[in-house]
């Protein structure tokens, strides 16, 4: 029972909110859309679910296109949070709620509260209250709640951002596990890319309407298709350090000026081709990638330290010269201090290379 997008587009007047996207989700799978403010992964969310009209493309689920099907009929479970109960009910009254308006017997509905606190391991507390229920109980109540009718997939909208950060913490690793035992496509929407890493075992990253990047959560923070990809998955910041390439040596390095003053050496792969002497060329390099030298070397830039930021076991340092700054996180241990000149070296195998177009062009 799959869920298929093709060519699936939103307009508000104007305003393409979700542009001509494609998107595949299976049995069992579950699918984050991440992206900003805006960039329509609550519209995409609405038009699987039949609750916003498709302007142009297809919805299919489990094969058959839905377009024309009101959301009733697409029998999906939408919930915009895991964490709803009726405080007056208990568990097994509020599993068995959202079962009054199927006209089942009294028998069935019983069948069907056992078999779900069953598959979520609620079969002892169904007596208790909400109130009774350690956090994490409330929270595999919360997702029974939204099982129990049996859906043909799950939709969920920002379902952790009520809960407060500790809470969030542990609830992330439980509810994937519970929906991946479901074997029905979930797709969760979240701005929270620490949310997205930890739930997903896919991870479509939108921009404008448009997805950027479907991939593992490995495969987004460790080979970003674009630049977009890389400045928004990770944290700190990847640096974004545009140069200029001047040539490749025999030994297969690249040269990459950064201003009048500094150059960069970077060994090459092979797929670093096409790529004409003298184009704009960014070199990305997560924080943690760079490690401070003594001295300058052919692989390291030179710049005074800005701001210095203690993290606890590690320190983030901002170096800056004019329009040229990098974010480097050493052990606390790095003796630093303001205004001293540092030499930053992008730690070979760990430089990401985009070309002028914006996309990728090394395998690394
Ligand atoms: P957020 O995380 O802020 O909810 P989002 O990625 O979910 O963002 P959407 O809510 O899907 O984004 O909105 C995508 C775009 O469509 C935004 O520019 C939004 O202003 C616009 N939009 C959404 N719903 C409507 C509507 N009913 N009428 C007009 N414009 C809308």
């Amino acid at each position: 029972m799959s869920i298929e997008l093709r060519s699936t587009t939103k307009n508000y007047g104007n305003l393409t909110a979700v542009d001509a996207i494609d998107l595949s989700i299976d049995d069992g799978e579950v699918l984050c859309l991440l992206g900003p403010s805006g960039c329509g992964k609550t519209t995409t969310l609405r038009m699987i679910a039949g609750l916003e009209s498709v302007d142009g493309g297809e919805v299919l689920i489990g094969g058959k296109p839905v377009n024309g099907l009101a959301a009733r009929e697409r029998n999906v479970a939408m919930s915009f949070q895991f964490y709803a109960l009726y405080p007056s009910l208990s568990v097994a009254e509020n599993l068995a709620f959202p079962l009054h308006a199927e006209g089942l017997s009294r028998a069935q509905i019983k069948a069907k509260v056992q078999e779900t606190s069953r598959v979520l391991q609620l079969d002892t507390i169904l007596d208790r209250l909400p109130g009774q229920l350690a956090e994490g109980e409330k929270q595999r109540v919360a997702v029974g709640r939204s099982i129990i009718r049996n859906p043909t997939c799950f939709l969920f909208d920002e379902p952790l951002s009520r809960l407060d950060v500790q809470l969030r913490e542990e609830m992330r690793g439980e509810i994937k596990e519970v929906l991946q035992g479901l074997s029905k496509p979930t797709v969760i929407v979240t701005h929270d890319q620490l949310e997205a890493l930890t739930m997903a075992d896919r991870i479509a990253v939108m921009r404008d309407g448009r997805i950027e990047q479907v991939d593992t959560p490995h495969s987004v923070f460790s080979r970003p298709a674009n630049l977009f990809v890389a400045g928004f998955i990770g944290t700190p910041q990847m640096n974004l350090l545009p140069t200029t390439f001047t040539g490749k040596s025999s030994q297969g390095q690249g040269e990459f000026r950064i201003d009048e003053h500094q150059s960069i050496s970077i060994a090459l792969d092979d797929s670093f081709n096409g790529i004409r002497e003298g184009s704009t060329v960014t070199l990305g390099i997560r924080p943690r990638n760079l490690r401070l030298l003594s001295e300058a070397s052919a692989d390291s830039v030179s710049l005074p330290v800005e701001l210095i930021e203690p993290m606890g076991a590690e320190t983030l340092a901002h170096l800056k010269d004019g329009d040229r700054d990098l974010r480097v996180v050493t052990d606390w241990k790095v003796p630093l201090a303001e205004n001293d000149l540092v030499h930053a070296q992008f730690m070979p195998g760990s430089v990401h290379i985009f070309a002028d177009n914006e996309q990728r062009v090394t395998t690394l």
